[in-house]
């Protein structure tokens, strides 16, 4: 995989940048802006690091993950960074990826705009892009421009890098799983990532809380043909004293049953509007089912927002698989 040269001479030229993921971020988001900010620093330039929301207490072991900045607090000390005027968009390629609010988006100015995502669905966004839907995660696509920069991975990099791809990979299992992944992932190895203390942050270090959540997810199973349907309610966040963040990696059970084809979890955010996770297996390709609603992402991994009553939402996404699976 190779960057382009574009890209690497904006990143050479320019010296004050604002690397920005996407809101709800993951592991893939947090790791490769953490690690280009890094190697941007160690190449003389200063970078800050923006994400709508705080860092997820999964993904608090990131070395460098302090450096975040909120939207919020971005806004309020907007003085500070007024002659930031780089932005990259990293694993999102728009900004109504970086915040839903027209408000909270019109408070980023900039003159020039990077992307470097691996998104299958995209949009019009940036004047430097690299989009490569082929790549596992965006962390692999900042492996190789950090080689290009000529910067060492070192054990910081290798950590935030080799977690970004742990997630985007289901820890290896999915099929984007690629052997370029696997020698990144050796390399990322040789220079320091613990990669069995990494696992445990991001795949085993749920709270009790977390735990009574995911029972309470799992009992609201609904099958439909090849659809699986689970669904986590504001009511629920409360009574385990947990919030959005704690979901994560739910909707990938449904789909270890054998028939299920899809597995879909309705997650409430406020009274009938849902944030909607899809998964698929094989060929079924959840993007673009995201895609008629709004949203996005990879052809086995999307999502999307519906302002709808439950049930309303479930028969309007029951009915566009109809068309999709196989009967
Ligand atoms: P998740 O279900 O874990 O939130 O997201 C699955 C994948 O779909 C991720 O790669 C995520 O970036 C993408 N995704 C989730 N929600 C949206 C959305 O509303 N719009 C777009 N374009 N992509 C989304
Ligand atoms: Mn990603």
């Amino acid at each position: 995989m190779i960057p382009p040269v574009e890209l690497l001479d904006f990143l050479r030229k320019e010296n004050k940048f604002i690397v920005a993921t996407h809101m709800s971020p993951d592991g893939d988001g947090l790791g490769s802006a953490i690690a280009l900010s890094t190697a941007l620093r160690k190449i003389g330039k200063e970078a800050i690091l923006l994400c709508r929301d705080s860092v997820p207490q999964q993904c608090k072991f990131l070395p460098g993950q302090e450096g975040f900045i909120t939207l919020e607090q971005f806004t309020v000390q907007g003085s500070r960074f007024a002659d930031f005027r780089n932005l990259i968009l990293v694993d999102c390629n728009d900004l109504d990826r970086i915040s839903t609010e027209e408000s909270q988006i019109s408070n980023l100015k900039f003159q020039t705009s990077a992307v470097i995502d691996h998104h299958e669905s995209e949009k019009p966004f940036g004047d430097i892009r690299w989009i490569a839907p082929e790549a596992a995660a965006t962390g692999l696509m900042v492996f190789y421009i950090i080689k290009e920069l000529g910067v060492e991975i070192t054990e910081d990099i290798a950590i935030n890098l080799y977690a970004a791809i742990s997630v985007d990979t289901g820890n290896f299992r999915y099929e984007n799983t690629t052997h370029e992944v696997f020698s990144v992932a050796a390399e990322l190895k040789k220079a320091g990532a613990k990669t069995h203390a990494i696992y445990r942050e991001l795949f085993e270090s749920w709270s009790e809380g977390r735990f009574k959540l995911f029972i309470n997810v799992l009992n609201t199973l609904e099958r439909k043909d090849g659809v699986a349907i689970v669904r986590v309610t504001k009511k629920m966040f409360e009574e385990t004293a947990t919030s959005p963040d704690d979901t994560e990696h739910f909707v990938d059970f449904p789909r270890i049953m054998k028939d299920v084809k899809v597995s879909i979890l309705f997650r409430e955010i406020e009274d009938d509007y849902y944030k909607l996770s899809l998964r698929s297996k094989d060929d079924i390709n959840v993007a673009s089912t995201a895609e008629a609603f709004g949203g996005g992402g990879h052809k086995n991994a999307a999502g999307c927002r519906i302002r709808a009553d439950f049930e309303t939402a479930k028969r309007e996404v029951l009915k566009a698989f109809r068309k999709v699976l196989p009967a």
